[in-house]
Parts: C-alpha cells; sequence; structure tokens
C-alpha cells in the first residue's frame, strides 16, 4: 500500500492504467525475451526469471524517463526528413529478360534510352533542386538503376565525368556490360557499383536471369565479382526466389571464399506476376536466411572477416538505434517519395523504381513540373502516408516498427491497395526476432558493417 502511494502520479505498472503497453516477444533463447513498447520502439532484452521485475519496476520506469525522446526520434526518422537520394533510370531497355523483372516486358524490350544531352539535363535539374533542399556541403546521392544503365553507357559515363564531385554516384547493373574499361571507369572514380547474382552454379543462377534468348551469363558475372570484390563500394544482390533459397548457406560460403565484403538476400518482389510465381514460401526462407546469417557468423569466427547480408544488417541496425538504418524499406512509411524518388527515362518522376511499372503513380515530370509540388501529388502521398497503424494486423504488431510492411508496391500488385500487410510477413517477423537473438547474444558487430558503431546511437538496453 504504501509503495502504491509513492507511485501516485506515475504510473507503475505496465499494460495496466496509465502504465505503457510492453509486449513481450519470444527471441528464441531459453532464458532471454525481448520486451518492446511497440508505439516507440523502445526495448529491452531481459532475463525471463526478471520478467515480473521488468513489468512494474526499473525498466517501466526507465521507460517513462525516455519515452518522450524515443517518440520525438521515431517521429523524425517517419515524419521529418526530406530526400537525399535519386534512382536514375536513363533507359527502360535492357538485354536481360528476368523472370521476376518488376518492369514491364514491353518497357524492357522497346522502350526509350536518354540521350547523353537529355541525362545532363535531368542532372542539371536535380542539382538545382537538391542545392535548395539539402544542407549546405550535403551530396545527394544518384543510383542509376535499371533496367540496364550501362545500354546507356555513354551518358551514364558523360554524366559521372561533368557531375564530378557533386553527387555521390552508384550503379546498379546486371553486370553483363561492365568490361574492363567500364571497371576502371567506375572504380577510378569512386562510384558505388552493386551486380546481380542468385547462384553459385550455372545451372541455377542462369534458370532466371537470362537475355531474350534465354541465355545466362554467370561465368560473365563471377568473373566481374571477383575482378569487384576487393572494391569497396562493392555489393552483389541475390534475388532470392523458389529456385535458389535452400542454396543461401552455400552462396554465403562462395560470396565469402570470393572476398566479397557486402552482399543482399533479397526476397523477390511480388510486384510483377514473374515475381509472384516464383516466391519462396515464409517459413521456408526464414529458415535459409536465418541458416545462411548463421554461415556469416561461423565464417566471421573462423576468418575475422566479414560478409554482411546488407538487408538483415539494416534490420538489425535499426533495431539496435532507428537512426542507424542506410536502407528505407524496413520503416513506414518506406523511403519511397519522401528519402528518395525515381526518375524513369522519360523525365517521368515516381516514389521508388518498385513504382515505375504502374502509370498511376507518376507524380509529375523533371522536366515539366517542380519537384516539391511532385513530391505532394497524390500518387506520391499516397506512398508516403502509408503506415503500419492504418493495417491490421501490422497496427497491433509488436514489430512493426522495425518491419515497414515493405513494399508498397509489391502490396499493391498482390493486395490491390497499399493498405495491407506484407506478402513476406512471416519471414520478416522471424528477421527481426533473429535481431533480437544477435543484440542479446552480444554478436551484432559480425553481422554490421565497419564503422556502425559511429553512425547509431544505441537506443536498447539489455536488463
Ligand atoms: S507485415 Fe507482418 S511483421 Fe510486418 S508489421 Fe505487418 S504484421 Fe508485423
Ligand atoms: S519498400 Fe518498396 S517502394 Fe518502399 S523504398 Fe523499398 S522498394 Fe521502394
Amino acid at each position: 500500500m504504501k509503495d502504491e502511494v509513492s507511485f501516485a502520479g506515475r504510473p507503475r505498472y505496465a499494460n495496466s492504467g496509465f502504465g505503457p503497453s510492453f509486449a513481450v516477444l519470444d527471441i528464441g533463447l531459453p532464458d532471454r525475451v525481448a520486451v518492446v513498447e511497440p508505439e516507440s520502439a523502445f526495448w529491452a532484452v531481459v532475463d525471463t526469471e526478471a520478467l515480473p521485475e521488468a513489468l512494474s519496476g526499473g525498466l517501466v520506469q526507465d521507460f517513462l524517463a525516455q519515452s518522450e525522446a524515443f517518440r520525438e526520434e521515431m517521429q523524425r526518422l517517419r515524419f521529418g526528413l526530406k530526400p537525399s537520394a535519386v534512382y536514375f533510370n536513363p533507359t527502360e531497355r535492357c538485354n536481360f529478360n528476368c523472370t521476376y523483372c518488376y518492369l514491364p516486358e514491353d518497357m524492357r524490350r522497346n522502350g526509350k534510352t536518354m540521350t547523353v544531352e537529355k541525362v545532363n539535363e535531368a542532372l542539371e535539374r536535380l542539382e538545382a533542386y537538391f542545392q535548395r533542399t539539402l544542407e549546405p556541403g550535403t551530396k545527394p546521392q544518384l543510383i542509376f538503376h535499371g533496367s540496364e544503365p550501362m545500354l546507356a553507357r555513354e551518358a551514364v559515363f558523360s554524366a559521372i565525368d561533368r557531375f564530378h564531385g557533386r553527387f555521390i554516384f552508384g550503379v546498379q547493373t546486371n553486370a553483363t556490360l561492365l568490361d574492363d574499361e567500364a571497371i576502371d571507369f567506375l572504380t577510378s572514380r569512386g562510384v558505388g557499383i552493386g551486380i546481380s547474382l542468385d547462384a553459385h552454379e550455372a545451372l541455377t543462377a542462369d534458370k532466371v536471369r537470362k537475355n531474350w534468348h534465354g541465355q545466362g551469363a554467370f561465368s560473365k558475372v563471377r568473373r566481374v565479382m571477383e575482378q569487384l570484390a576487393s572494391y569497396e563500394a562493392f555489393n552483389v544482390i541475390t534475388t532470392v526466389t523458389q529456385e535458389n533459397v535452400t542454396l543461401l548457406s552455400d552462396l554465403v560460403d562462395f560470396y565469402h571464399d570470393a572476398g566479397v565484403g557486402v552482399i543482399m538476400f533479397n526476397p523477390v518482389r511480388c510486384t510483377r506476376e514473374g515475381g509472384r510465381n516464383l516466391k519462396p514460401d515464409d517459413a521456408v526462407l526464414a529458415e535459409a536466411f536465418c541458416a545462411a546469417l548463421d554461415r556469416t557468423y561461423v565464417l566471421f569466427e573462423k576468418t575475422a572477416r566479414k560478409l554482411v547480408v546488407a538487408n538483415f544488417a539494416n534490420v538489425l541496425a535499426g533495431v539496435i538505434g532507428p537512426t542507424g538504418r542506410r536502407l528505407m524499406c524496413d520503416i513506414s512509411p518506406c523511403g519511397g517519395g519522401r528519402c528518395f524518388f525515381a526518375v524513369s527515362a522519360h523525365g517521368d518522376l515516381f516514389p521508388c523504381s518498385e513504382f515505375l511499372g504502374f502509370p498511376e503513380y507518376r507524380g509529375g515530370n523533371l522536366f515539366q513540373d517542380d519537384i516539391q509540388s511532385v513530391l505532394k501529388s497524390r500518387p506520391f502521398q499516397a506512398v508516403t502516408t502509408r503506415v503500419v497503424e492504418q493495417m491490421e494486423p501490422c497496427r497491433r504488431c509488436a514489430v512493426r516498427h522495425f518491419c515497414g510492411a515493405p513494399c508498397p508496391a509489391e502490396v499493391q500488385a498482390v493486395s490491390g491497395t497499399l493498405e495491407a500487410p506484407s506478402p513476406y510477413c512471416r519471414f520478416y517477423e522471424e528477421q527481426v526476432r533473429y535481431a533480437f537473438r544477435v543484440v542479446a547474444q552480444g554478436r551484432e558487430a559480425a553481422y554490421l558493417w565497419n564503422g556502425w558503431e559511429s553512425e547509431t546511437e544505441e537506443t536498447f538496453r539489455c536488463a
């Protein structure tokens, strides 16, 4: 009774009265659980035996003392950022016809390619916009993206030279057109290079990633990967499908042996039918993905050399401290249309490249419209106001701010509305649990990129 009086005016318990609502998450460890306040993404790993104390004692008081700061941080991350990057598609065409591509076939076969002059004009306009909106000295990022940007090589290289030092450049490519000269050009200018490869052997790698004649390019892409493995600004994206989901652990060995430092294991987007047909089962994906992450840890222990799985590292960094994220798919609203936007080969503006095949999500045109107005257009607003709080079951999901229910484009394609959970819901749940497990075991340094400590303000605690 005395204690009750001493807490008058200040909640003592979680989950009743004016106290915070804490969710308790099983994280797959026998002796520890995660306690999460879902709205602010505050959390702690707690010894199972100490759970009663956590729900009525110090953890509640800790949360109350910090809740305002947590909410403000989350609010800023979710609603207070400005665009600082562009996914730039200099051509609609591709020399490949991958089964799961998120762009319509006609566009990739017969689409438009920008001239050197048009790319330069586009970058002038983008630079002028960023000069008005970004802090002085902040360079915007510009990623030449696909279809296959190397089909517009002359325009891309000309722009990289002309705007050198004014943008941070990257190229996302299928790697089939990267010859020695192109590699020299890009690496000598510090351009980020991402390539795509789906398996460690030709049979699987070439099955879904193939050209218009049905031929894959495993040997060529492998050669490029080996040439670039030690280049700091290099990564490999593996799109995970039914075809390669059971190979992820082997792929970890393959990439690690080759000296690659950063990869992504991106579950295939269900944005078009080809991708939907190749979607791996969530449970199979979760098991294979976690086994592959386990394998990266074993290799790190053995060799002291990391293989960072960037899409997982991003979730882990987001758990450790919300602002530690580098990618913006696992928060809602996602980054599309608010942290970056996409420019098509016609100059049309979309919230993200993932929306390029949806004409109804075109917000305007770079050459005709004011970018600020485009960002406020109805198609952009539809994506930038899509929040987990509007959706079942996301609005009551304890990991909603570590998942974000991505991706709006694929959700639109699968469910016919933006306001539905991710088709990979079960996988994302497991991924977040794995992240909590990593932190509970004190292993986060093995999974995160070098330098993460200085970028991430930690907001977790182990109690
Ligand atoms: S998609 Fe699933 S895991 Fe993600 S926020 Fe929604 S309910 Fe939670
Ligand atoms: S969730 Fe989808 S639309 Fe949003 S940033 Fe990621 S890929 Fe783009």
